[in-house]
């Protein structure tokens, strides 16, 4: 049997691209350009508005890359238009390229009296008009020549990431700036012929159905005549009504479509271009708003209205109104859509104490989901961290991008390392930037692995990356299939309500998924831009201190407590911990203005008039005393203390034939004549002696790959890098060497490639037993990686990493697909492998990517081998990545328990600050010293933050957690006068009264959890 579908599929198709979409357009009418230059960065309208105009003729070259352009756009509508069955619309064309919107040019239309008409972008060139014969136009086009940073090519360097290596040459031509008159009905017809045409290659070949569409469309090629479509359009919507109309059966799958545009706030364009995508995104939805009653739009990250309120307030307003009608959903609560691998434990709990605390004042909302579809990964403290923010629910698609294994569910109950668990769901469309096409919701009724139980999910639409939203072809496919045979049904709504049906559907049923969610893919971005990286944590391990001292100096000393700018501080580092930022993804000019803003804080926080000195200032301590922001006793001072400290007794270096021996009362380290420690030797709590590095291996080394990705360079490490290594082993000098602490050190320097190491290692003071470990890279390389390597001789199946408010435990071995994949992992402050009684930790000040795996030792049995990723050299987006100078610290603690590691990580990122000193703390009684403000019984217990409250009533907030994954009881003491004690959740939002005794508050903390209390002072 000859089947003759496709043949019809190529007339229909023929039909649609020659004559039917075109026949939209029924006439055209130009309209007179004048260019404005402005020089360089956009400008406000105001000012454009103000520059000089020349005459500009369509078919000219505009723009340099990043340049903007203004058009200057006037004439009148046609006497005689509108006619009956059309309107009247601006129609733009800057000059678009084939790629979809957000990654090339992009227009705003702005009436002269300042009002942000609409964004125009390919896909959604239109303007709104006044719809009268004669009447006049007058617009301001504001023309962003953003260039094409070829996404197709993720291999390729391109210069086009900087103003500083872009070519200098316009980028686009314009075509087009025409008054059009729009045919409505063969409009409506392109949508239902399109409709229909979508649903011919998603139907079973062997359909009745499919068959009966392509017969109809058929129907359609004969009816409407090319010559004359306008003429007969309505009778082609009369041929196909009958096919439309037929419904979807009682149990379909629902797809709840949201209208949404994920706007990455930076990546391949900078921080200030976001602003403005965002400005034409919400003027495209609200004139989408406008036309149609049904759209909905859903919008995260309070970052991105906060720059609407402050840039485009009238658009702000308009907004503002939306969003009390429930038509603009603000979603996910945070303030941006932060990476959650690596941002530090408080800083997750201030994304959505800013975020919240934003929406709540703007606009007396508070959003109950989390919306992070696109970030690369999510730690397993999340669902503790988001239930206590209000955010009971949790949506994501990027674990679709998984290179190996499939997460099972599309809707479960999360379960985060303290147990609480939080409902989830990942929209099986398989993508956030959906356009409603019957592929898409076919592929989401297939793919959904609930749907034996359940029968609903989520479809984000509209144009997302660079912006852009939903258009009106898309919301005209949805509501073409909200009900229509072969389809899921479509409703077009927000997320509360989907979150809501889907739980009453299968709340109770829903399968659960315990601990991270690690993604397999995108392993480079735990190290890709190291600056970025180290910018991210000092930053947020100096506002700890800004916070811990300034509140010390509040409640001790009466002085200010800086509010304002503890929190545009705080704003600062979580812009930039944004999903293409901090993981190092984004174009140079993005990480370049990231590592001056690090700069700038580090300056407001600790600088000469920064917010640390002055709060020790208003102290008024004795000279010689150091401040301890760490939770732990350090040099004899208490945690959270000032005091002059007690130091241990320094280490001794000596010579032993070719090896150096670097000795403390707790370690005795070896170091061969290459700078390899070949021994470390510990004490045993019986007084017996333990060997720490395993037979035939060495630790202290230095290992160089080459790390060329298949595809994107800058997000992945690919498992074949660790095939193609050099260990560094060669030290072109070694020798003795002064450590910070005055201590000896050993200085060994190592050339290689195109690059330099510089190696200062030395011991702990006492009995700590912890080599410490800083290496100095001159790094100039390409598709290169450098790990740090120290094999142990432990045997253990799994090893610990800190994450937020605790620690997760990964297999070391490759056993299943699922351990296989996860070939590097993400660390904050440590990693620990350990045997019971005996373990070693490698703490980290600036580092993220590790791996931890198994190596025979000497007589072939496997011991643990700890690597820390320091640095990589991708080239695209940013071509020159990671080149120049880098320095690392870390922390090799022998004998370690996870205990240990804890108190190495804090202490390694908050050095002990010696204080300039006052007049010897004769005002606050003349010791000199500072009690704490917080003490806790037990070790286990772990003081996170001390602040004042948010709502500035001069309440201290303190934030602790259980560190060791243990039940805890323990008494917190509150070392200054108040009158009561709350418990808070993370918004400080009153939970009930803690119960306080004599001594302080009596906690009973689960494993891992998180507690916030609340102090009044009295
Ligand atoms: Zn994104």
């Amino acid at each position: 049997m000859h089947d003759t579908t496709p043949l019809s599929l190529l007339r229909i198709d023929r039909y649609l691209a020659e004559w039917i979409e075109p026949a939209v357009v029924r006439a055209r009418h130009r309209l007179a350009v004048e260019s404005g230059g402005v020089p360089d960065e956009p400008v406000p309208f105001a000012h454009a508005r103000g520059a000089q105009y020349a005459p500009f003729a369509v078919g000219t070259p505009w723009g340099l890359p990043w340049g903007t352009v203004w058009f200057h756009v006037t004439g009148a509508v046609p006497a005689d238009w509108p006619q009956d069955g059309t309107r009247v619309e601006l129609a733009v064309d800057l000059g678009w390229m084939a790629q979809q919107p957000g990654f090339q040019a992009e227009g705003a239309a702005w009436s002269p009296d300042g009002v942000l008409v609409k964004g125009i972008s390919p896909r959604n060139a239109w303007v709104p008009l006044p719809q009268e014969g004669g009447a006049a136009v007058d617009l301001y086009i504001e023309a962003a020549a953003n260039p094409d940073v070829p996404q197709d090519a993720w291999t390729k360097p391109t210069p086009m990431g900087d103003r500083a290596t872009a070519p200098k040459d316009p980028q686009y031509t314009l075509r087009a700036i025409d008054v059009v008159l729009i045919d409505e009905t063969v409009a409506e017809l392109v949508a239902d012929a399109r409709a229909l045409r979508g649903l011919v290659d998603v139907l079973p070949a062997g359909s009745t159905r499919r068959a009966q569409v392509v017969a109809v469309l058929e129907e359609l090629c004969d009816v409407v005549d090319p010559e004359d479509v306008a003429g007969t359009a309505a009778r082609g919507r009369e041929v196909v009504a009958a096919a439309l109309a037929a419904p979807a059966p009682a149990g379909a799958h629902t797809v709840h479509a949201v209208g949404h545009a994920h706007i990455d706030s930076a990546w391949l364009w900078p921080v200030r271009e976001t602003v403005r995508k965002v400005s034409r995104t919400v003027a495209n939805v609200l004139a989408l708003m406008d036309a149609d009653p049904d759209v909905t739009f859903a919008m995260s990250s309070a970052q991105q209205y906060a720059w609407l309120e402050e840039h485009y307030p009238e658009l702000f307003e308009r907004l503002r109104a939306r969003v009390a009608e429930g038509r603009i959903v603000p979603v996910g609560g945070m303030w941006v859509e932060s990476d959650t691998n690596m941002v530090g434990s408080e800083a997750l709990v201030r994304q959505f104490l800013e975020g919240k605390g934003y929406f709540e004042r703007a606009f007396g909302v508070e959003p109950t989901s989390v919306w992070l579809p696109d970030s690369f990964g999510y730690t397993g403290a999340f669902p503790q961290v988001a239930r206590l923010a209000g955010c009971p629910d949790f949506l994501t698609q990027k674990l679709s991008w998984n290179d190996t294994n499939r997460i099972p569910h599309h809707t479960f109950w999360w379960e985060g390392i303290d147990g609480t668990r939080v409902f989830t769901h990942f929209p099986p469309v398989d993508t956030y930037n959906s356009d409603l096409s019957a592929r898409e919701l076919v592929h989401a009724e297939v793919e959904f692995r609930e749907k034996a139980h359940a029968t609903h999910s989520l479809a984000p639409f509209g144009y997302g990356d660079g912006g852009g939203g939903p258009t009106r072809e898309m919301v005209a496919q949805g509501h073409r299939s909200a009900s229509l045979e072969g389809s899921p049904r479509v409703v077009i709504d927000s997320p509360d309500d989907f979150f809501a049906a889907a739980k009453a559907e299968y709340g109770e049923l829903a399968p659960s998924w315990v601990g991270e969610l690690y993604l397999e893919y995108h392993r480079g971005t735990y190290t890709s831009q190291s600056r970025t990286k180290r910018g991210n944590r000092r930053s947020e391990h100096l506002l700890r201190e800004a916070e811990l001292w300034a509140a010390t100096a509040a409640v001790r000393a009466g002085a200010d407590y800086p509010y304002e700018e503890l929190q545009r501080l705080w704003r600062v580092v979580l812009l930039n911990q944004f999903h293409d930022i901090l993981p190092g993804s984004s174009i140079a000019w993005v990480h370049r203005e990231a590592e001056r803003s690090y700069e700038e804080v580090a300056e407001a926080l600790v600088g000469p008039a920064g917010l640390v000195p002055a709060a020790l200032r208003a102290l008024d301590v004795a000279p010689g005393a150091v401040a301890n922001a760490a939770p732990f006793e350090r040099d004899g001072v208490a945690p959270l203390a000032i005091a002059a400290p007690s130091p241990a007794t320094p280490a001794e270096l000596t010579r032993d034939g070719d090896d150096w021996v670097l000795t403390n009362a707790g370690v005795t380290v070896r170091l061969d004549a290459r700078g390899l420690v070949v021994s470390a030797v510990v004490g045993r709590p019986d007084g017996s002696r333990r060997e720490a590095i395993p037979a035939g291996h060495v630790g202290n080394l230095l290992q160089f790959h080459q790390d060329i990705p298949n595809t994107w360079e800058a997000w992945d490490i690919d498992r074949h890098y660790r095939k193609l290594v050099t260990d560094l082993d060669v030290a072109d000098v070694l020798e003795p060497a002064a450590a910070p602490d005055g201590g000896p050190a050993l200085r060994i320097v190592r050339t290689f490639s195109g690059s330099s190491v510089e190696q200062l290692l030395w011991l702990a003071g006492g009995d700590d037993p912890t080599l410490h470990v800083r290496t100095h890279v001159d790094w100039h390389e390409r598709q290169k990686l450098l790990k740090l390597a120290f094999p142990v001789d432990v045997h253990s199946h799994e090893a610990t990493s800190e994450i937020q408010f605790g620690h997760v435990t990964r297999p070391t071995h490759a056993n299943t697909s699922w351990d296989a994949a996860r070939f590097e992992t993400v660390a904050h402050r440590w990693v620990h492998v350990g045997e019971p009684g005996f373990g070693v930790a490698v703490a980290n000040d600036a580092s993220y990517g590790h791996d931890i795996t198994r190596a025979p030792d000497a007589d072939g049995r496997s011991v643990s081998v700890v690597r820390v990723t320091l640095l990589r050299a991708p080239l695209f987006p940013d071509p020159v990545a990671d080149q120049g100078e880098h320095t690392f610290h870390n922390a090799v603690t022998f004998g370690a328990g996870v205990a240990d590691a804890i108190r190495s990580g804090y202490g390694l990122n908050l050095p002990l600050r010696t204080v300039a000193g006052g007049a010897g703390g004769a005002d606050a009684g003349g010791t000199g010293e500072v009690a704490p403000l917080v003490t806790v019984s037990s070790p286990a217990v772990v003081v996170e933050a001390v602040k004042l409250a948010q709502d500035r009533s001069g309440d201290v907030v303190v934030r602790l957690y259980e560190s060791h994954g243990a039940r805890a009881a323990v008494r917190v003491g509150l070392g200054f006068a108040h009158t009561g004690v709350v418990l808070t959740d993370l918004l400080e939002r009153p939970l009930g009264e803690a119960a306080e005794g004599e001594d302080g508050v009596e906690l009973e903390l689960r494993p891992f959890q998180v507690v916030t209390l609340r102090v009044r002072r009295s």
